[in-house]
């Protein structure tokens, strides 16, 4: 058995309050490796800014993504409480192939589900209370990914177990999936562009986001909706007209 499914196989039966220690301690690193990497690739792309430099970091900002962070480490108990009642049913990892599959079901679903929310928090009569706390922030830096609304943070957690009951992927493409999930929120985040300006010009390649797309919806709440594609974006007419003029603006064109 490979060391992962070894220690999904201990999270399986060992006292919940371990459960809960290791999750605190998955949520922790996840979240010290994304303003690490984060930091890295701000500096490593600084020549190619796609918002203005942000304000400096405020208390506010810090005390919502240590709460982000804690209410993520509760989602993830929520869900091994789940799986332990067999209520969620995991498929046992089935190669490659059955691995990219998963993966790419979590990324699909998860890409739909967040466009449809995320218009849903933009209504009037919800943005208020679920997704201001994010907006105030117009010029995203690596922080700015776990600086949400504690509501938003739970309809995330909420969306994903949903997801993952529905589609039975194996540990190993959840595993997968978060670190993809990770990544991408990061980018979105960077006030930079780390992708080259031909991105935008390939095929297939091109309907995946960019920084400059989420920093895009930032500076426009009206569009650029979605998160790992632009596809629904595209679909439903909400695509920025400003994107590929942005896009190229960062590239230095
Ligand atoms: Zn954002
Ligand atoms: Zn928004």
């Amino acid at each position: 058995m490979n060391p992962l499914n070894s220690f999904f196989t201990a999270l399986y039966t060992m006292p919940l309050e371990q459960a809960a220690l290791w999750s605190l301690l998955g949520n922790v690193v996840m979240f010290a490796l994304a303003l690490l990497a984060g930091e890295a690739l701000v500096r490593r792309y600084h020549d190619k800014p796609n918002s203005p430099a942000p304000e400096p970091i405020s208390r506010q900002e810090i005390t919502l993504a240590v709460v982000c962070v804690l209410l993520n480490t509760l989602v993830a108990i929520v869900g091994i409480v789940l799986w332990r009642a067999e209520i969620i049913q995991l498929r046992p990892d089935g190669g490659l192939l059955a691995t990219t599959v998963d993966v790419l079901v979590l990324i699909a679903l998860m890409d739909f589900g967040m466009y449809v929310f995320h218009r849903m928090a933009h209504h009037p009569l919800l943005y208020p209370i679920i997704h201001l706390t994010h907006h105030l922030y117009e010029n995203p830096r690596p922080l700015t990914l776990f600086v949400l609304n504690p509501f938003e943070v739970l309809g995330f957690g909420a969306l994903l177990i949903v997801v993952i009951w529905l589609s039975h992927a194996s540990q190993v493409a959840i595993v997968i999936y978060l670190a993809f999930n990770l990544i991408f929120g990061l980018v979105g985040h960077l006030g930079v562009e780390p992708a080259p300006e031909a991105w935008l010009k390939l095929p297939v390649i091109r309907t995946i986001s960019t920084s400059t797309f989420h920093a895009g919806h930032h500076h426009d709440k009206a569009h650029n909706f979605g998160f790992y594609t632009v596809i629904w974006d595209r679909l439903f007419g909400t695509l920025s007209p400003e994107y590929t003029t942005d896009f190229e603006r960062a590239n230095g064109g």
